[in-house]
């Protein structure tokens, strides 16, 4: 199965949904500087998060993740 590694950091996962939810797990300046350059907020995905139903700051963030996280190979 294909596995996609976090922009940001080492953090790798099969589905793009559980990189962004570890992505706004992370606090620091890094993962939310990269956020900017993707025209997004850590403050206004945690937002829509918290005030919307349905997870819509990790669908937002997953759809973004699935064109910019890089695919990497599984380990043997
Ligand atoms: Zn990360």
């Amino acid at each position: 199965m294909a596995k996609y590694r976090c922009p940001m950091c080492r953090k790798i996962s099969s589905r793009h949904l559980d990189l962004a939810r570890h992505y706004l797990g992370q606090t620091d300046k890094k993962h939310k500087e990269w956020l900017k350059t993707q025209d997004l907020s850590y403050a206004k995905l945690i937002k829509m998060q918290v005030k919307e139903f349905g997870n819509k700051g990790y669908e937002a963030l997953a759809e973004v993740l699935k064109r910019e996280a890089p695919e990497v190979e599984d380990p043997k």
